[in-house]
Formats: structure tokens, sequence, C-alpha cells
């Protein structure tokens, strides 16, 4: 398979923001009924300042850019997702060292990068945040990787598991973040954290699976 290549950035940054801003309302009322209100004008905040990054991002390698992303992320969204989501990023950096980016690679990178996520927010799968979608991406692409899954299924098989992931949050309690404040009322709304991640790694999947081979 063909490594994937940072001049996708562009495209997968808009993408992104596309998506965040289509879904803002919905997002924000999510946010408002379980936490602060603010997850999407924090995260539009961070998608900004990476719009007007997006060509020169396009021409460095994985590991400049995740860092740049990263770091970005950390200094531009503030809230509980702007640490979780920019060390996502610079764990993926510091992981993916100068080696070629095919499906089996990423899957590794991510995983560590979920891994860090889970470290900063001392939380897990079960406790209604982004990482129930995150954990269940990573370990599809580990099991997709491993099947040698053609790429177009694994695209599918990607957004499937976000979608599974964000829509299992709606009955959990929440034990982390803002949304924990509520306890037993916070079971009934989607997290939303969790819904943007879906959102944007649906929204990769959808560049991914239209580049050119
Ligand atoms: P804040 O809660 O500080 O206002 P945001 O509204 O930007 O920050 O982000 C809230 C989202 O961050 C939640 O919906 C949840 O998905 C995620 N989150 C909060 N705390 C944690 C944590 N400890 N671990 C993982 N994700 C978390
Ligand atoms: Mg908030």
């Amino acid at each position: 398979m063909k490594p994937f290549a940072t001049s996708l950035l562009p495209s997968l940054i808009e993408a992104i923001a596309e998506t965040i801003a289509i879904n803002a309302e919905e997002v924000t009322a999510l946010d408002q009924a379980i936490g602060d209100g603010d997850h999407v004008v924090n995260l539009q905040r961070g998608l900004h300042a990476l719009m007007a990054q997006r060509d020169e991002l396009g021409k460095l390698d994985w590991s400049v850019a995740w860092q740049k992303i990263g770091m970005t992320l950390m200094s531009t969204v503030g809230g509980a997702s702007g640490s979780l989501f920019g060390t996502l990023f610079v764990a993926m950096s510091k992981a993916v060292l100068d080696r070629p980016l095919d499906l089996e690679r990423f899957a590794e990178v991510f995983t560590q990068g979920v891994a860090s996520v889970k470290l900063r927010g001392k939380a897990d799968v079960g406790e209604k945040t982004m990482l129930d979608v995150l954990v269940p991406v990573a370990d599809y692409l580990r099991s997709a990787a491993t099947n040698r899954v053609e790429v177009s299924d694994v695209l599918t098989g990607v957004a499937s598991a976000a979608i599974a992931g964000v829509e299992a949050t709606r009955d959990m309690v929440a034990t982390k973040g803002r949304a924990s404040f509520l306890e037993e009322r916070s079971r009934g709304h989607i997290d939303a954290g969790a819904k943007t991640t879906q959102l944007m790694i649906c929204a990769i999947a959808g560049v991914l699976s239209t580049a050119p081979a």
C-alpha cells in the first residue's frame, strides 16, 4: 500500500473545519446539556489557526506537522479538550519517527497517541469522553492492519467504529470532565467531545476515500 502523504493535510483540515461548522449548533447543544457549552467555540479557535497554517503543514513531514498541529491546538483551543487533542498529535509526532506511514504504521502511531490521551486525561473507555471514540477506532485500525483489510474497507470500518463509539456515550454516566458533576443526570446525552472526535474522524475517512491512489 502507498504511504499516506502530508500533502493531504490542507484538504483534511478544510474538511474537518467544514464538518465542525455544519454541526456546530448540534454539538453546542450537547455541551450545553451536560457541560458549559463552549466546546465548539474552543475547537473552532484551533481549527481557524490550523486553516491559516494548512499550506505550510502540507509541506512538512508527518513528525514535524503533527508536532506543530499539537502545539497549535494546545495553545489555541483551551478547555479540557485543547490539551487532550494537542497531546494526541504531539504523541503521534514522537511515535512516528521518520518511517513511511502505511496503515500498519499509522495504526501503531495512532494507538500510542490515544494511550497518551488516556494518561493525560486519567481516563479510559466507558467514562463518556472523546476516548469512547478514539479507543475503538485505534482498536479497529490495529485489527484491520493485522488482517490486511483493503484501504477502502478500512475507511468505512473506521467511520463505523467512530459512530458506534459516539452513540455508546449516550447511555454512559460521565466520570471525567465537567459532565461528571452531574453524575446520573449526565446519562441520556451524547458527549460533545466524543461527537466532534467522531465528526473529524469521519471527515478524514471521507477525504481519504476520494484521494488519488
Ligand atoms: P471543558 O470541559 O474544559 O469546557 P471542552 O468543552 O472544550 O472543555 O471539552 C469537553 C470535552 O473534553 C468533553 O466532552 C470530553 O469529551 C473531553 N474530556 C473532558 N475531560 C476529559 C478527560 N479527563 N479525558 C478525556 N476526555 C475528556
Ligand atoms: Mg466545555
